[in-house]
């Protein structure tokens, strides 16, 4: 079967792979139906996931159809169409229990899949703890909804809990790339009073504006002036930094309340520094990025309720073969490309 490939720094390619078998009695092989190119997948290629493994096909964020599962399977069977989870985690550990599957202590817990195993961006893909990793999709739900349950979505959700959104708040999310737009929704939910989204991009701040009317859009010189003068507090009651530059995480704790929560979504490409005397007698907390998925039946509920549609962000589509092209637009933001799938 063609996959695509994490071959060296810089390195990506189609290469010709065995299809992936049961190895474990809770593996799952799933036929991938649509998989999308994640900004990760760009970390990984430029070589700042020093844990991702060469060799590996790359790609964690798809759905498909179940084609086979192993003997302690219990939940699911071959057919069913699933939601594939980033994170692969075993249920039982500390951090499972809790809800913290990011940190889950099995080996192949946490981001495996596409970064030490074999990812999605391929014909068929093998998924340890397929009872958790995957998610069945609702009668009524097409792939192209369920597309980022499993990983932007799951993000803007997870970040968007951990906010601690009240009514009434005003709520910054720095960065209108996919994941702040998936976690902008997520924010909508909480019904705060607003929602203000700053992007430096002109492009994406258009695209915003024309699908989202009901948040307000500014670029990074306006971001602070507008959540003082909307919240009456001083600055937002929580931030979302789902930008990844020192820029913009100087700006989500300068442009938070005093007392508010500062939630970082973003991975970032290099240190950064929290300027501690600066900030002295803001009483912020900080809460740091790693998605816990551990929400995707809920989230694929409120796709099915109507309540969160992300189908606007699929700007663009290019079959597997042509998966070297479609890194080349993702990448470089060509063509007002926002999120892009990957067709089988
Ligand atoms: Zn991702
Ligand atoms: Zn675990």
């Amino acid at each position: 079967m063609l996959a695509y490939t994490y071959l060296g720094k810089g390195d990506f390619r189609l290469t010709e792979k065995p299809k992936p078998k049961i190895e474990n009695e809770r593996d799952a092989v799933v036929k991938i139906a649509m998989a999308s190119i994640c900004t990760s997948d760009l970390h990984i290629k430029g070589g700042f996931v020093p844990r991702a493994v060469k060799g590996i096909t790359v790609g964690h964020e798809a759905v498909g159809v179940v084609e086979e599962v192993g003997t302690a399977v219990k939940n699911l069977k071959k057919g069913d169409r699933v939601a594939i989870n980033v994170e692969t985690f075993c249920g039982h550990c500390f951090f499972c229990e809790h809800g913290f599957v990011n940190n889950c202590t099995d080996q192949n817990g946490g981001w495996a899949l596409g970064c030490r195993i074999d990812g999605v961006q391929a014909e068929y893909v093998r998924v340890p703890f397929a009872d958790t990793g995957l998610s069945k999709i609702p009668d009524g739900v097409t792939f192209e909804q369920a597309l980022f349950v499993g990983d932007i979505l799951a993000t803007g959700y997870w970040a968007a809990k951990i906010g601690e959104i009240s009514a009434g708040d005003t709520v910054l999310v720095i960065g209108a790339g996919p994941t702040g737009i998936c976690t902008m929704l997520c924010a909508l939910l909480k019904k705060p009073a607003h929602v203000v989204v700053c992007e430096k991009d002109a492009y994406r701040r258009a695209f915003v504006e024309e699908n989202y009317p009901q948040v307000i859009v500014v670029s990074p010189d306006e971001a602070q002036k507008t959540v003082r003068a909307l919240s009456g507090r001083g600055g937002a009651d929580a931030v979302f930094e789902v930008a990844g530059t020192k820029e913009t995480f100087r700006m989500a704790w300068e442009c938070a309340r005093p007392n508010a929560t500062v939630v970082i979504v973003a991975m970032y490409e290099e240190p950064q520094i929290l300027p501690l005397p600066d900030m002295y007698g803001k009483n912020l907390t900080f809460k740091t990025g790693g998605v816990d998925g551990c929400d995707c039946g809920e989230i694929l509920r409120l796709i099915k309720e109507g309540a969160l549609d992300t189908t606007a962000l699929v700007t663009h589509k290019f079959a597997l073969k042509d998966a070297e092209k479609a890194y080349h637009v993702f990448e470089n933001k060509l063509d007002g490309a926002i999120k892009i799938a990957l067709t089988f």
